[in-house]
């Protein structure tokens, strides 16, 4: 007697599915194929890093002056409140505590130079 299946009892086992039928690792290669890309990596900015990407030249300037320009005492020229009003009546968005925290480096971008 060889032994087989036995009577009364289910015969086929099914197969594992392979690697390169798997729906999941189809789908998976899907996925990290979306995310092939030739541009450089992009650091992750806080909002006022992001304005200083996406702003045209003269607002960058200005912004740039706005955040590090002081006064003779060495006080900051203008107040984070002060440039979050520039920025949102010029209809930029921006995180009104985001400037403080851009400016002293506290943020997800470099420091301010
Ligand atoms: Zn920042």
């Amino acid at each position: 007697m060889r032994a087989g299946a036995e009577p009364g009892r289910p015969t086929a086992k099914t197969p594992p599915p392979t690697l390169e039928q798997g729906p999941i690792q189809r789908r998976a290669a899907v996925a990290l194929a979306d995310h092939f890309t030739t541009k450089s990596p992009v650091r992750s900015v806080c909002s006022v890093g992001r304005l200083l990407a996406i702003m045209p030249d003269d607002d960058i300037t200005a912004l740039r002056q706005m955040l590090t320009s002081r006064r003779a005492d060495g006080q900051y020229a203008m107040s984070a409140t002060q440039i979050y009003a520039a920025l949102t009546a010029e209809g930029y968005t921006v995180g009104r505590g985001t400037i403080g925290n851009h400016r002293r480096g506290d943020c997800s971008c470099e420091a301010v130079a």
